[in-house]
């Protein structure tokens, strides 16, 4: 305990020195003895060990305070214990070494280090029936992996990046203009606070590769233009943290023959009006083929009816819409000489009908 060095004197700060100097300085050092730049060097680790020690006492200001007035064993009444282990301060000061280390590290398992990996977006056109009753689709997609030669560090086998000269690892040329300080990220590193000056072949010191992957997508029945589909963990490879999401966005196709609301689908039929007067058994189509239909006897133009389950299977996984089927009455034309006549005579029997009925109301009969 007697053996312990005065805390300012480690980070090499004087008594009074701001945040923003303690910083710096322990940056400084943690790069300089940063264990994966000094494998196995005993002296590095325990200075690396040190300086985290004293950064983490004197950037805490309540902590920094019973430094300043009782010293190491004032710290210890307090309940501070200093010897801590790397990944301790891996996640306590991961922030430190983001800007330096970047994905090589090595390190990064330790909490706020992490990066995940991007979210990645598909666009997937289906057919309505593919929609409807689900499918598998195989898609094509090209994402950054973790490169297999250099292991994700970007640099030539046996070789790490190293501590940018120009900013001594800050990412940050200053510059002093009168009383200003003028800050920009630093030219030479752009603003990484490392160079690899010996890049992997392979991804040319990015440390991940685009590669494509083939993925199989199974698309629930039910999805519809607008619907999307999470494939967790298929997006890009993370820096130490977990990969990202595909995400396939669905835009179904029109059909010739169906729309869709919903789960409802809506077909439209075409009937002769003597059918719509009388009534038929038409053939309608409906998702599943052709069926029988019994138009019933005074069916209006527009008139509606409904084919319960007949429709699309609810994405839930239970139950399924109906088919709506829209009436549309034509019309004939190009009638012969004969139809006409009959056309006429329906006609006249039509307005006796109405004169019979104008009579007995006349009468002062209930008119039926
Ligand atoms: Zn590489
Ligand atoms: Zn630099």
């Amino acid at each position: 305990m007697g053996t312990k060095r005065d805390y300012y004197e480690v980070l090499g700060v004087r008594r009074d020195a701001p945040s923003s100097e303690l910083k710096k300085n322990y940056r400084k050092l943690a790069i300089q003895y940063h264990p994966d730049k000094n494998p196995g060097d005993k002296e590095a680790e325990e200075k690396f060990k040190e300086a985290a020690e004293a950064y983490e006492v004197l950037s805490d200001n309540k902590k920094r305070q019973i430094y300043d007035q009782y010293g190491h064993q004032g710290l210890e009444g307090a309940g501070f214990s200093g010897s801590r282990g790397f990944d301790d301060i891996f996640s306590s000061f991961g922030d430190i070494f983001e800007d330096f280390f970047g994905f090589s590290s090595g390190r990064r398992r330790s909490g706020n280090r992490a990066r995940r990996g991007s979210d990645l977006r598909y666009d997937l056109s289906l057919d309505f029936m593919e929609a409807a009753f689900g499918t598998e689709r195989k898609i094509d997609i090209e994402k950054a992996e973790t490169c297999p030669t250099c292991g994700g560090n970007g640099c030539e086998s046996g070789k790490n990046p190293e501590v940018c000269q120009y900013c001594g690892g800050s990412g940050q040329a200053t510059r002093s203009q009168g009383f200003f300080t003028v800050s920009t990220t630093c030219p030479s590193c752009n603003g990484r606070g490392k160079k690899i000056n010996h890049p992997c072949p392979e991804c040319k010191g990015a440390g991940q590769v685009l590669v494509s992957k083939t993925v199989s997508v199974k698309i629930p029945a039910g999805v519809d233009s607008g619907s999307r589909l999470r494939l967790s963990g298929e997006g890009e490879t993370g820096v130490g943290g977990p990969p990202g999401d595909l995400y396939v966005f669905i835009d179904v196709k029109p059909h010739k023959h169906f729309s869709r609301n919903n789960t409802d689908v809506i077909s439209t039929v075409q009937i002769s009006f003597i059918q719509a007067a009388i009534g038929d058994n038409i053939q309608v189509q409906t998702l599943e083929g052709e069926e029988t239909f019994s138009i019933p006897k005074g069916t209006q133009y527009g008139e509606t009816f409904r084919l319960q389950g007949k429709g699309i299977p609810s994405l839930r996984g239970y139950g399924r819409g109906d088919q709506i089927i829209q009436v549309q009455i034509l019309t004939p034309t190009n009638l012969n000489k004969k139809q006409i006549a009959i056309l006429n005579d329906f006609s006249r029997l039509e307005s006796d009908k109405f004169k019979n009925k104008l009579k007995n109301i006349l009468k002062g009969n209930v008119a039926k």
